[in-house]
Order: C-alpha cells, then structure tokens, then sequence
C-alpha cells in the first residue's frame, strides 16, 4: 500500500494538514461548534495554568514592567529573606523573576506570605520608577486563584 505521506515532499505534506485545520476550523465556527472567546481560551491554556486576564488587568499590565533593577526596595528585607528560609528572595527579585511567569504564580504567593501592605507601601516610596508593588501583588493574588 503506498504511504502517501511518505511520496510527498515535506513542505507539501505540512501545506495540506495546514488547509485541512483551517477548513475544519472555518466549518465549525460556520456551524457554531466548539468553545469561543474565553471559554476557547481556557480550553487552550487551562492545562497550562494560564488563567486570561480581564480588561482592567489588561489596563495596568504596562505599569508592572518598569523596574530598572536598582535594589532600592530590598532595603530592610534581610530579616524577612532570613526568616522565609529563601521562600521570600527579596523585594527586586520577586519583581523580576517571580513575576514573570503566570504558572508559577502558586509559588510567588506563597513568598508574599513574608510581607504586608505597610511594608510595600514604604517600598513604593522608595521606587525611583513607580512599580505599584502593591497592584502588582493584587495581581499575582488574584491570577493565582485562578
Ligand atoms: S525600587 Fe523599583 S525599580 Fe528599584 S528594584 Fe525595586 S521595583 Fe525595581
């Protein structure tokens, strides 16, 4: 029996399975199958812990990224990183990495367990570029619930 795949050229091959998904794709929205919108979003990114983000999250997503690194909010953390065992790495370090990834966001909460609202809001006076730590913890918090 010949294998068809195996006579045609890669490229063609891929070009094919490529016509067949989007007829198959146009067919169902044509037909009203299938998931839409966020209910199709979680049934792509569910699995990979990828909760979507509402549109007054969407609003202040531009305002997490601007820390320059500087290290000014670690100011008075020493005493928190030693009692967190490492669970808390420090006040720039969670902003930079333990922010970063959305799946991992179970992780970065459990870290928020060594700091309060006072503290952050002391550390936000001391932030030469505006990070709002205090949203951004919101954020985290809440994506994790998710
Ligand atoms: S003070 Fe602001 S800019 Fe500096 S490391 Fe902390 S969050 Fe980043």
């Amino acid at each position: 029996m010949l294998d068809v795949a195996a006579a045609m050229p890669g490229r063609l091959h891929a070009l094919l399975i490529l016509a067949r998904s989007l007829v198959l794709t146009l067919l169902r929205r044509w037909l009203g199958r299938g998931p839409r919108g966020i209910a199709l979003f979680r049934a792509n990114f569910d699995a990979d812990r990828l909760p979507p983000v509402d549109a007054a999250q969407r609003g202040e997503l531009s305002s997490f990224g601007g820390c320059i690194a500087c290290g000014r909010c670690d100011l008075g953390d020493a005493p928190r990183i030693a009692a967190s065992a490492g669970a808390y790495p420090g006040t720039m370090r969670w902003v930079l990495a333990s922010t970063r990834s959305m799946p991992d966001y179970d992780a970065s909460t459990r870290a928020l367990a060594f700091i309060d609202d006072a503290a952050l809001a002391s550390k936000e006076r001391l932030c030469p570029t505006g990070v709002p730590l205090r949203r951004l913890v919101g954020f985290v918090r809440a994506q994790a619930a998710r």
